[in-house]
């Protein structure tokens, strides 16, 4: 009730795990109307049993006729994030086809897309409205074997202030969240190397990774109207690893 979110109707994507369903389900115990969108239906269904009043959304962001029949129907909503996005690492002389691909279609194709329609849905009911981009550390340093993981990342922030600019006369706010690792199974999958891990968070001035609440938090306040006058910004969440 604090935040304001009572009533208002929320989008968040990749909400099955991770950061997104932690999203989710604190934006419902706010009061406010949540659908989750995600890929794998057993997820969204123990999300759903968690948080009742929680409308699943089962979809592959990838297939973008499927994402526009979904959400023709499924909006309007004030409030968006999008979270969903894949890690494939590879080293680049590695990099393949399929990983590029696959990684340009969730990770920035399918945030533009899922935007301009919610966005258009918002602009239509003529109601103010605040998207968070869920971003990376990584779009502002090079790490390696994430040649395409940094590249989605970074173009997400350049979407995410352009979209800020356009969509500002509409009283659309966007901004990103830029977190360093968190240990969801995206983090597990590509930090559980103790050395890997110990030289990052040597390079991090606090020294620890992120919670999962820390960078919920952050999506909370940017989606709230406590940040009423923020947009086309990037608020990181990264223990000070890009002033380091
Ligand atoms: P997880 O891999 O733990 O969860 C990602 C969620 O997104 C899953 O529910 C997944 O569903 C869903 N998803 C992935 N692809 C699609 C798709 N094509 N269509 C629909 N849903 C999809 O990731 P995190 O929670 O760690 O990451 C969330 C966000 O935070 C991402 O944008 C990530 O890049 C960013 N981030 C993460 C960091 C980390 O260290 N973990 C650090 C910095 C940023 P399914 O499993 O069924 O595919």
């Amino acid at each position: 009730p604090q935040l304001g979110f009572r009533g208002r109707r929320a989008l968040v994507t990749g909400a099955g795990k991770g950061i997104g369903r932690a999203v989710a389900a604190a934006l419902s115990r706010a009061g406010a109307r949540v659908t989750a969108l995600s890929r794998t239906a057993a997820d969204l269904e123990s999300l759903a049993q968690e948080c009742p009043g929680i409308e699943p959304l089962c979809l592959d962001l990838a297939d973008w006729e499927a994402t526009e029949a979904a959400l023709r129907t499924a909006g309007p909503f004030e409030l968006l994030v999008n979270n969903a996005a894949v890690a494939l690492l590879q080293p680049f002389l590695e990099v393949t086809r399929e990983a590029l691909d696959r990684s340009l279609d969730v990770n920035l194709r399918s945030v533009l897309h899922v935007s301009q329609i919610v966005a258009r849905q918002m602009i239509a009911q003529g109601v103010p409205g605040a998207i968070v981009n869920v971003s990376s550390q990584a779009s502002q340093r090079a790490l390696r074997d994430h040649a395409v993981y940094c590249s989605t990342k970074s173009a997400l922030d350049m979407l995410s202030k352009v979209m800020a600019m356009e969509l500002g006369p509409h009283k659309i706010r966007v901004n990103t969240v830029n977190p360093t690792v968190v240990m969801t199974d995206m983090g597990r999958i590509n930090w559980s190397d103790p050395q890997k891990s110990a030289a990052m968070i040597n390079r991090i001035p606090l020294g620890k990774f992120a919670e999962v609440d820390d960078v919920v938090n952050s999506i909370l306040f940017l989606l709230s109207d406590k940040s009423a006058m923020t947009t086309g910004s990037s608020l990181m969440v990264d223990g000070g690893f890009l002033v380091s």
